[in-house]
């Protein structure tokens, strides 16, 4: 019998369908993504058709309630899809990663008015976008964005610009979190956050060039004069932005090591076949305890990171507070994934260093889970800051 799987939004889940889904996202990669990775990833090029397929696999409204057209998975199987799909290719997760949290801002914190109209339109992949947190002179310390946001009437009038904006050129709305009061102390308290699609004075500036993370579009953006619905305000309150953003951030950095877990894993995959082909001194690498070691500590980094994920994504579906556990599972599976990346590359020599192989794109792909959704270093004052205040003596 299949066994029921908690949701957050109370939606009727169990095993037998997360398996179905599973099975369904494993055939798409393997049918329609795996063979085409290299290509795009060398040509930077955007993967659309795979966009197409995603929107008809529900992955745009993977977490979304099924009230509003997703398929209201817990964060628990959604993790594991996350998982899946870096694999084959970690940029893919970045398309639909921040709309989704985006959209959970927009579940957790929006009026009802809002959910209604923006959520379908998420969920069926219409209208995709992201997050616009960081600027040029912060990114940690949002508490310090300069784009302000001032009140006319019915509207509001945003002017500054953002950076590293993940579906930035690609997707039509973003998730902006800006200044409607700039003197108010603490600073959180005069900050709001806007569902904001493209129109005039939201202009895109270039796209960023990248070590990795190939295929999605990073870009800047500029607001000059943008003209907003009040009703566009996230739960219609101005001074609630930075709660919400850090509220999505919990999911964010589950998701940030559900990845870390799949580059970790492809990495793992590569090294232990790689290790039973090649041979010197007369028997396959694998057979020389230089390289059993690392498989060995491979292998345990992955089964760990892989456990810290789900111990946090449980915990997210319980709606408890889980900034610690996402904290340590967004630590320990970025790292991991860069450590299994060398080594992967170390354990296939010259052809880890090969253009003509993914083992390189695990390489240059790890580092940014290192410092995207809070960077490992602020996870290690999160991690320390929780573990005292659940410790007080
Ligand atoms: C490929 C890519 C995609 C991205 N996508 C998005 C996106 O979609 N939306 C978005 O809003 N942003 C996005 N970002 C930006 C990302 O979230 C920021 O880069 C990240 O938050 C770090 O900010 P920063 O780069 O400004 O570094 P800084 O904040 O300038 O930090 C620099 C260094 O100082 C350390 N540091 C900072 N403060 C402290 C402190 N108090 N204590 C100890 N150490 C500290 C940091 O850990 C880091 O090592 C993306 C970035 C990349 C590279």
């Amino acid at each position: 019998m299949a066994d029921e799987i908690l949701t957050r939004t109370g939606e009727k889940f169990d095993s037998d369908d997360e398996v179905q889904i599973l099975d369904a996202i494993a055939k798409w990669l393997d049918r329609d993504v795996k063979d085409k990775v290299l290509a795009l990833e060398h040509a930077d090029e955007y993967p659309h058709e795979m966009v197409e397929q995603m929107k008809s696999l529900g992955l745009f409204g993977a977490t979304i309630s099924q009230a509003y057209g997703g398929l209201g998975l817990p964060s628990s199987s959604y993790a594991k899809i996350v998982t899946m799909v870096s694999e084959v290719w970690m940029s893919l997760t970045g398309i639909f990663n921040s709309h989704l949290i985006m959209a959970a801002a927009v579940e957790r914190f929006g009026t009802e008015a809002q959910k209604q109209h923006f959520l379908p339109r998420f969920a069926s992949g219409e209208l995709r976008g992201g997050l616009a947190l960081t600027e040029p002179n912060c990114g940690t310390d949002l508490q310090a964005v300069r784009t302000k946001a001032v009140r006319d009437g019915d509207d509001y009038v945003i002017n500054g610009s953002k950076t590293w904006i993940s579906n930035g050129i690609e997707g039509g709305c973003v998730a902006l979190l800006v200044k409607t009061d700039t003197e108010i102390q603490p600073r959180h308290r005069g900050m709001s956050l806007f569902l904001a699609e493209k129109g005039p004075g939201f202009n895109v500036g270039r796209k960023l060039e990248k070590l990795g993370y190939k295929g999605i579009d990073s870009a800047e953006l500029f607001f000059e004069d943008y003209r907003i619905s009040a009703d566009n305000l996230i739960g219609g309150e101005e001074g609630h932005g930075f709660h919400h953003t850090v509220g999505g951030l919990e999911l964010g950095r589950i998701n940030v090591a559900a990845r870390g877990v799949g580059v970790a894993n492809a990495a793992l995959k590569a090294a232990t076949a790689y290790a039973q082909i090649r041979e010197t001194m007369g028997k396959p690498i694998g057979q020389h305890q230089a390289i059993q070691t690392k498989l060995g500590d491979m292998a345990t980094r992955c089964q760990a990171a892989r456990l810290l994920v789900e111990d946090a994504a449980r915990a997210y579906d319980r709606g408890e507070r889980c900034d610690m556990e996402a904290g340590m599972a967004k630590l320990f599976a970025s790292e991991a994934a860069m450590e299994n990346a060398a080594e992967c590359m170390r354990i296939h020599g010259a052809y880890g260093y090969s253009k003509e192989q993914h083992v390189e794109r695990y390489y240059r792909d790890a580092p940014l889970m290192c410092i995207g959704e809070g960077t490992n270093e602020m996870q290690r004052i999160i991690i320390a800051r929780q573990i005292m205040e659940r410790n007080p003596v």
